[in-house]
């Protein structure tokens, strides 16, 4: 979920969707696209559907705001906002679309040991990359170490039965941030709404998240491109068939801050309490849920080139990584993503 609309704009190493020429058209297509969390959405449909384009734009709609109403932490009162600002240990009841979020988080922050953790709220504002006011000024080691101590996903429990689910922290000072699962978790929705619909040819994507399945209206199946790290052009580094997946990239180099010339991305390390500087430059994910993907491509994305590969091999995840080298990029893949390249 970004903090700025110029990052759907930016072209390197982004995801692209190839959209299909209009002359050739074999099956009618349908195109809507949006703002949504900061950044763009796009739906395209193929085949016959029942309502009007105008009326499907408004269940989307409805959808991401719905989304944003949950888990926003741009939002004062969203579920979320509430949830921080409330220091009480109680639970606290949350719907079930945010409960699916914390599940899938507290599983990769484990997997990923910690890269990946949605209590780093405290530092990333600290670090101004939060709702408020960029600070846009390096904290001193003795705030990093303040905010550090209110942040681990051990201090977050997440409780349900057959009522109902809750959220339960044992850190009045904890802040849950959501902003990464964002995109990813707005594309699952608009894929549930796909099924609901019985459409079964679309193309979804939120920001750097997709996800698509069957036909465009050429009758070709969907492509997603994913772009060199150069932005000269859209030249194309790799090109893919989802059939159904998700997919995700996290890029350190899209959402920074400069101080005496050393760029700070708003992706942290909650082990040093620090942005990261390695030299990966974007993490792309595949996944049977595009919330997975989104989870998986952040928690790489903190481990640098040689954990996150090593991680990926062990987990067997579908992983398209790009790396700066000396004198430009390298990238590299694991099998799981290579079944799904278009040949
Ligand atoms: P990218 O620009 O790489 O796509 P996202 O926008 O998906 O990144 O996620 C970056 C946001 O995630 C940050 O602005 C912050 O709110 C949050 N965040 C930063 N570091 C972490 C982390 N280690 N784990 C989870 N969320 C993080
Ligand atoms: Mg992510």
């Amino acid at each position: 979920m970004a903090n700025s609309i110029a990052k759907g704009l930016l072209l390197s190493a982004a995801i692209m969707l190839l959209a299909a020429c209009n002359d050739a058209n074999t099956r009618p297509q349908i195109d809507i696209e949006g703002k949504t969390m900061g950044t763009f959405y796009s739906v395209k449909v193929s085949g016959t559907i029942t309502e009007s384009k105008q009326q499907l734009q408004q269940e989307i709609d409805a959808l991401l705001e719905q989304a944003n109403d949950d888990i926003s932490t741009y939002r004062p009162d969203s579920v979320l906002s509430r949830f921080n600002q409330n220091p009480s240990a109680d639970p606290q009841p949350i719907p079930r679309g945010m409960a699916d979020i914390i599940l899938t988080a507290q599983r990769i922050g484990r997997d990923t040991g910690g890269a990946m953790d949605i209590t780093v709220g405290p530092l990333v504002n600290l670090w101004g990359f939060g709702p408020d006011k960029r600070v846009v000024k390096v904290p001193s080691q003795q705030q990093i170490e303040a905010a550090r101590s209110q942040i681990g996903l051990q201090h977050l429990k997440l409780l349900s039965d057959n009522r109902g689910e809750w959220l339960q922290k044992d850190l009045p000072g904890m802040y849950v941030d959501l902003s990464t699962l964002g995109e990813g978790y707005g594309v699952d929705q608009l894929v549930q709404l796909m099924a609901r619909k019985g459409i079964t040819n679309y193309l979804v994507s939120v920001g750097g998240a997709v996800s698509s399945r069957g036909v465009n209206g050429q009758n070709q199946p969907w492509r997603v491109a994913i772009q060199k790290p150069t932005d000269r052009e859209n030249a194309v580094q790799a090109l893919v068939d989802l059939q159904g997946y998700g997919i995700s990239t996290a890029g350190s180099y899209r959402n920074y801050f400069e101080q005496d010339g050393q760029r700070y991305s708003h992706v942290i390390d909650p082990v040093t309490g620090r942005p990261i500087t390695h030299k990966l430059v974007s993490a792309t994910v595949i996944a049977p849920t595009a919330l997975e993907a989104d989870g998986w491509d952040t928690g790489l994305m903190v481990l640098g080139t040689e954990k996150a590969l090593k991680l990926a091999e062990e987990k067997g995840l579908a992983v398209y990584l790009i790396t700066k080298t000396d004198d430009g990029f390298s990238a590299v893949m694991t099998p799981q993503f290579k079944a799904f390249l278009v040949k």
